[in-house]
């Protein structure tokens, strides 16, 4: 635009500011304003509609159609050019309206009269609340910055339609979304109910002036806040702090690209030098980037429109300031776009009931956390956060992982039973927690717990579970920015030990790769990481760095019994110089002096198949065994574990993994060597069930599988199962399971 140009477009902003804020009636000063825009753009009809309940856009002023249609003339979301403008979210230039295929014809409001057409939405958080129009008599176009100019004189006006004094508030703040009901789906990533009211993590912006007198100090405001920006994330990726690790990088990666970029800043400019503040010209953009990602299908441009999004949320906060609107609602459910654990910590954990990710997956930090703390949480739920608002009724369905915005009175009737009966069961299994797991037929079995952090390892108090059979190590390393020394490992380590209070905890050494990355582990990228360069290849390859690790854990283990188990191991050599290194530490502590542990015993996992083929070597060299049933399922049947369209093809009881885990547990008991199974399959009953019959008497699995399987120990005769076992060996996949679900159904079992 011209110098003139903005000059004239300012000019028009504070003339309708002044309307917007003379005294009278809202509906006269919505004329007035319409008047205005009509003579100042020299277009023949200036008319803007309201966007009611139920879908429906409502002529609500016109300078130049007939005055009669005012009230009259409505419309439904995506009919006429109107209506498209309104459903699409976006402005329409027509130079030949009455061309348009879409055109309706209103009588009543005389429009015969006018050829060319612009429409432009007037966006309220992203959301359409109304349509505001220009027509001409002769066939004409409008140009860009024509079209610029209504789309800010419309944000100004949205103001006005969204005060509440034209149409109810909660019409004026309405689309579709607070009529219906939505249904959004995701992927769980932690199960679980919750019936609540949505919280933003990042709170919508409320901008309180739109229009600005100086424009030269509004574009120095958004210089400094583009500073700032980039400062706080700057300091923010390099912080050794938890909020680091959920930050996503790409965020600052698109702040360097868009920064200096002339479709961002530039566009931001235009706005402030057009008469808005420096805020408002960040909401008009990010109206419009809404807008666009509501339409964008193509991955990559909606990860970037994503970023973009973000930043400029980032932006409107340091411009305008975010307040969270009152205190955090006892029954919270937060929506995020993407949350950090710490970030997810910093959340009171007794007022929230779920968490709603547009990203996260299950292997995501804060998933583990969301675990850890028993929050239901789903991930991968797209264009959540541009439907929910802050105070929104919402049902979580995470089991089923589903999202109900808004829900109908049956959803909540629903949920609230499945609750009311969740909760009856947590009771039942509560009062069992003290009975010692000792099946029918007189088998004591041990129930361990699965953990990563230091506030899951306090649930071994509160399930009584016999110790901890599995401690991820790395998940710790996950969730920091730099690496541990030796010092911060040996407090956490000694903090756990602490917090079990003298029960067993197996610390198994760093088992990252795969999946498991950690920000300053800089590796090349693999074609195949599952089968890469991982866990106790790393370590091997890396000793300074797996004796660093053995070196805390020998000294947090000081007149304690250390257990160490390494993962991932796929030939006896390599247990055996990994034992090695062990070894020195061991010798180093006690030449400095350090208080030795009081009992060492090295454990070796069973992940690869490999090993299976070695049993006889590995079990004169192990003090105990750990089957991770996880990965030896997924390098069994070479079937990646993460990938939801393999999920149900290779079943973890069919006849192969069965026959695996009878030589492992039998080879174990022979040797007279411990065994326990770690992976997910301990704490799910059906499988659970078929590890007892197998003779399995140690399981491990998260905090939350401990009640219902303490109930299935209690009820199981494992004579029945391992009868049954036999019966059924061999048979197809899917036979065995159906017959172990059988019986427990029968028997009422796992109820
Ligand atoms: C497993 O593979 O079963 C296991 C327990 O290890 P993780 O799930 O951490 O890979
Ligand atoms: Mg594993």
């Amino acid at each position: 635009m011209t110098e003139a140009g903005w000059t004239g477009s300012r000019r028009l902003l504070r003339r309708i500011r002044e309307v917007m804020a003379a005294a009278g009636d809202a509906a006269a000063r919505l004329d007035a304003v319409v008047r205005l825009i009509a003579a100042d753009t020299m277009a023949d009809v200036c008319s803007c509609y309201v966007l009611r309940a139920g879908e429906v856009l409502e002529l609500f002023a016109t300078e130049g159609l007939r005055a009669e249609a005012v009230h009259r003339t409505r419309m439904r979301v995506g009919e006429g050019v109107i209506g498209d403008v309104a459903a699409y979210a976006r402005p329409l230039v027509l130079e030949d309206a009455w061309s348009y295929p879409n055109f309706s014809y209103k009588p009543e409001t005389g429009e015969e009269l006018y050829r060319s057409m612009m429409g432009v939405p007037i966006l309220r958080n992203g959301k359409v609340i109304g349509v505001l129009a220009l027509q001409h008599r002769d066939s004409r176009t409008y140009a860009e910055e024509e079209v610029e100019a209504l789309e800010t004189v419309a944000m100004v006006l949205a103001e006005l339609i969204a005060s509440g004094q034209l149409v109810d508030p909660s019409e004026a703040t309405s689309t579709e979304d607070v009529v219906k009901p939505r249904r959004f789906d995701g992927v769980t990533l932690n199960a679980g109910l919750a019936i609540g009211t949505a919280v933003l993590h990042r709170p919508r912006v409320v901008i309180h002036q739109m229009v600005a007198e100086d424009p030269t100090s509004e574009l120095a405001r958004l210089a400094a806040a583009v500073t700032s920006v980039q400062e706080r994330l700057d300091k923010l990726l390099a912080a050794d702090d938890l909020k680091a690790a959920g930050e996503a990088r790409e965020v600052l990666e698109t702040f360097r690209l868009f920064a200096g970029d002339r479709g961002w800043m530039g566009r931001m400019r235009e706005a402030i030098l057009g008469g808005l503040t420096a805020e408002a010209a960040a909401q008009k953009v990010q109206n419009d980037m809404r807008a666009r990602l509501r339409e964008a299908t193509d991955p990559y441009l909606r990860e970037r429109l994503i970023d973009l999004e973000d930043l400029t949320t980032r932006l409107l906060v340091e411009l305008a300031g975010a307040e969270r609107p009152g205190p955090l609602p006892d029954d919270a459910v937060l929506f995020a776009r993407n949350l950090g654990p710490a970030e997810l910590l910093d959340y009171d954990r007794t007022r929230l009931k779920a968490v709603v990710l547009e990203e996260g997956s299950a292997t995501a930090h804060v998933a583990i956390v969301a675990r850890a703390l028993d929050v239901p949480m789903l991930g991968k739920v797209r264009d959540a956060l541009l439907h929910v608002d802050d105070g929104d009724p919402v049902v979580v369905d995470a089991a089923n992982a589903q999202v109900f915005l808004r829900p109908a009175d049956e959803v909540r009737a629903q949920v609230r039973a499945a609750m009311v009966a969740r909760a009856e069961q947590t009771q039942r299994y509560a009062a069992l927690a003290d009975r010692p797991a000792i099946t029918r037929d007189g088998r004591a079995i041990t129930l361990l717990l699965n953990c990563g952090l230091l506030l899951d390892a306090a649930n071994v108090a509160a399930t009584r579970a016999d110790g901890i059979g599995l401690y991820r190590t790395e998940i710790a390393f996950m969730v920091r920015a730099a690496y541990p020394d030796v010092a911060s490992q040996t407090s956490l380590y000694t903090r756990i030990h602490e917090v079990v209070g003298g029960k067993p905890v197996v610390f198994r050494t760093l088992d990252v790769g795969g999946d498991k990355t950690l920000p300053y582990l800089h590796a090349d990228p693999e074609e195949n990481p599952a089968l890469g360069w991982r866990a106790i290849r790393i370590g091997l390859d890396r000793p300074a760095m797996l004796r660093q690790q053995l070196r805390a854990m020998v000294r947090a283990s000081a007149g304690r019994t250390l257990q160490v188990m390494f993962p991932m191991i796929a030939e006896v050599r390599e247990f055996e110089r990994a034992r090695r290194l062990l070894d020195l530490e061991l010798r180093d502590a006690a030449a400095a002096g350090v208080t030795p542990p009081s009992d060492v015993k090295v454990g070796c996992m069973v992940e690869v198949p490999a090993l299976l083929f070695q049993l006889p070597a590995l079990i004169r060299q192990v003090d105990f065994l750990s089957v991770g049933s996880n990965d030896l399922t997924q390098f069994l049947y070479a079937a990646d574990r993460g990938n939801p369209m393999l999920g149900d093809r290779y079943d973890s009881l069919a006849a192969a993994m069965v026959a695996a885990l009878r030589t492992l547990i039998e080879t174990a008991a022979a040797a007279n060597k411990p065994l326990t199974v770690c992976g997910e399959m301990a704490g799910r009953p059906i499988e659970a069930l078929a590890l007892l019959g197998l003779g399995c008497a140690r399981l491990s699995m998260s905090a939350a599988a401990i009640g219902p399987i303490r109930a299935l120990v209690l009820d199981t005769d494992t004579r029945d199962i391992d009868r049954l076992l036999h019966q059924w060996d061999g048979a197809p996949a899917g036979r065995l399971r159906r017959v172990l679900s059988d019986y427990m159904r029968d028997r009422g079992l796992g109820r």
